[in-house]
This record gives C-alpha cells, structure tokens and sequence, in this order.
C-alpha cells in the first residue's frame, strides 16, 4: 500500500523514473504478498526475485524522460508480461518458463542475484544523486537497497514484507521531499524561491526588514560572457548571500535575490547589506567566458578560463507600524533598489 501510494504521487509530479521503479516494486510487493497466484505457493515469491531485479536495474539507469517515452513503455510492457506470466501460466508451463527465459541461465532462485541485481540499481542511483545532487535519486537508492536487503537469501517472508513496507515509506518519503523542494527551492542557486519568500512573510509577525539584491548590468554579461557563465555567476551570489547568516536569503527570481532580516537583526540590516555588497564585489569568480554572440562581425572566440566579478545594488524596507502589509514592504525595497539603480548602482540604499 505504502509502495502504491508512493507511485500514484510519482505519477501526479511526473517523476517518471520513480514511477517505473515504484511499479515494480509494488507489483514485487504484492507477489510476495500473494502466495495463492496459483497452486504453487512458492510462485509469486519466485516471480518477483525472478523479473524484479531486471527491471529495476534498467529503469535505475534509464533517462528521465516523458512518461510514454520508447524505453519506458518498454519497460511497462516488459512489467506487464512478467505480472501476466506470474498469473497466467499454467503449473505445467511455469517450471519450463523459469528454466528456459534469459533469467532462468542465472542462478537467480538463490536469491542472492537478485539481491545483488538490485543493489547495483540502488548503487546506480545513489551514483546519479552524487553527480547530479537530484534528493530523488537519494531517496530511489535507499528504497532499492532495502529492497535488496529484502531479497536476500534468508531473510523470511516476515522479514522481506517489513523490509519492502519500510522501502514504501522511505519512497512516499521520498517522493513528498521531491516535490517539496521543487516546490519551494530554486534549482539553480539551491536557495528558497519565491513562493517561499511569500510563505515566509504570511507567516512573520513583528518587525523585519526586507533587501532586494539586484546584479548590476547582468545582460550585459550573459551577451559578453554567455549564459553559462551567467549561471555559474549567479550560484556564486547566492552562495555568498547564503553565507551571511543572520537573515535569510532567497532567489526571487532571475538575477534578483531578497535577504530576509527579522527581529533586533532588522535595525542592522543596512549595515549588513552593505558588507554583503562588498562581499560580492570582492568575489572572484572562475568561469569558462563563451560569448553568447560575436560582435561586429569579429569572429567568435575561443572559450577561455578566466576570473571575472560582478557587483549587486541593494534596496532595503523595514516593516514597521507605518508599513504592515509584506506587499507594501516589497514594493518599499523595490523602489528603494531603483534609487540604488539610478544613483550608480553597487550600492545599498534604504527606503
Ligand atoms: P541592471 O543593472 O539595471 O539590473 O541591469 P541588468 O542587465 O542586470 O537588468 P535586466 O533586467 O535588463 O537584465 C537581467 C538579465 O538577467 C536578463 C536575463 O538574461 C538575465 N537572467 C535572468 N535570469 C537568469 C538566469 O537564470 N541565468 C542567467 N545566466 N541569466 C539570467
Ligand atoms: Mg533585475
Ligand atoms: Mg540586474
């Protein structure tokens, strides 16, 4: 139950790889569960060590790709003959099946190639989640080591039932952590977005002080250096932001970010404002400068590993008993970073 829970949230955020996984292993669970698919009690527990762990290991390193892509369909097809051959092959055929399938030149009724198939798809996984940092990938290598564990040789039926209920939690865990964070954490900067700036404000009571930070002639430096490096700039910022620890901060979007200060901490927020903007001036940042168009007619040139820094103009609001409304104390810092703006920009100004 845990495990199809876990897979109809997958489908509704269309977080496709999970989903295949997910299905397998709810099919997996409840031919474990089942032992009357047939006369031979032993079938639904030797089916799923049988098609199981194949299935698994490919949907572990497919791509993340549409929901009706090829491969995936392939795998669906592959998922469903497995379900219909578990169900509908007669005693007769089943032991003939086991032996004559590609799965059955392995010794997988050990237990232990399935257990290891497995672990190689949650090592995939877990691989994919340290190169790409996606908490997904993290939550599909625990749940398909534990339902390795629980095709070890050895481990009773008690056992690999709790084992795979404790892998459904670990996926619906997962999944709901997933989507919060695509819900509320920028992808790019890793820092909360601005639903979650919203969300922040709503809840905030008591004074607080809001900055708008605003990167000064950004679409100059995407044009000269290329949007890459651009990216890569603007994680720099938000790195820098994040390391100021007494506010908050948050991508509000584009090349804009807020720095949130609440409490005795707002009183200061100029001060610290303008140490942030300092900061950023100060930083140097490698990148691999790529022009995103060649200029009067010059040839492009080569990409080069260079050091570049850019600076950020400030305008800072405080909510207090004359402003309560977060939107007012929004559009204060917004016009206060205009005048920021206007007066030369790499400055904090203070409404
Ligand atoms: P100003 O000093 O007045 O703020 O000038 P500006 O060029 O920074 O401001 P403008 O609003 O004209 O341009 C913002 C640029 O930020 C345009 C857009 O291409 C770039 N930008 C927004 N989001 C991203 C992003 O995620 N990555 C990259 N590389 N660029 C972005
Ligand atoms: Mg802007
Ligand atoms: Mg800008």
């Amino acid at each position: 139950m845990l495990n199809g829970a876990a897979l109809l949230l997958a489908l509704g955020f269309r977080r496709n790889r999970a989903v295949l996984v997910l299905a397998v292993l709810t099919l997996a669970a409840l031919a474990l569960a089942d032992s009357g698919l047939s006369a031979d009690a032993t079938r639904g527990a030797d089916a799923a060590r049988m098609f199981a762990p194949w299935l698994l290991l490919v949907a572990a390193v497919l791509p993340e790709r549409g929901f009706l892509a090829r491969r995936n369909v392939a795998l669906l097809v592959a998922l469903a003959l497995s379900g219909w051959l578990t169900v509908a092959a007669s005693d007769g055929l089943w032991p003939h099946l086991r032996a004559g399938l590609p799965f059955g030149l392995l010794p997988w009724n050990a237990g232990s190639v399935a257990a290891g198939l497995t672990f190689a798809a949650a090592l995939a996984c877990l691989l994919r989640w340290v190169l790409g940092g996606a908490p997904m990938e993290a939550g599909l290598g625990i749940v398909l080591g534990l339902a390795g564990f629980s095709m070890l040789p050895g481990v009773g039926s008690d056992g690999t039932s709790r084992t795979l209920a404790l892998a459904g939690a670990c996926a619906l865990f997962a999944v709901l952590y997933a989507s919060y964070r695509m819900a509320f954490v920028d992808a790019l900067s890793g820092l909360p977005n601005r639903r979650a700036l919203d969300e922040t404000l709503a809840r905030l009571t008591g004074d607080y002080a809001l900055a708008m930070v605003d990167v000064d002639h950004f679409k100059q430096f995407n044009d000269t250096h290329g949007h890459d490096a651009g990216d890569r700039v603007l994680q720099a910022v938000a790195a820098e932001l994040r390391r100021e620890r007494r506010a908050s901060s948050f991508r509000y979007g584009g090349e804009e970010f807020c720095l949130l200060f609440t409490g005795a901490r707002s009183r200061e927020a100029v001060r610290m404002c303008d140490q942030t903007r300092r900061n950023v001036e100060a930083m140097r940042v490698r990148i691999r400068s790529a022009p995103a168009k060649p200029r009067g007619g010059q040839a492009v040139k080569r990409r080069e590993d260079i050091a570049v820094n850019v600076t950020v103009s400030i305008g800072v609001a405080l909510r207090d008993a004359q402003m309560r409304m977060a939107s007012d104390v929004l559009k204060a810092a917004d016009q206060a970073l205009y005048q920021a703006k206007s007066r030369g920009r790499n400055r904090v100004v203070a409404r």
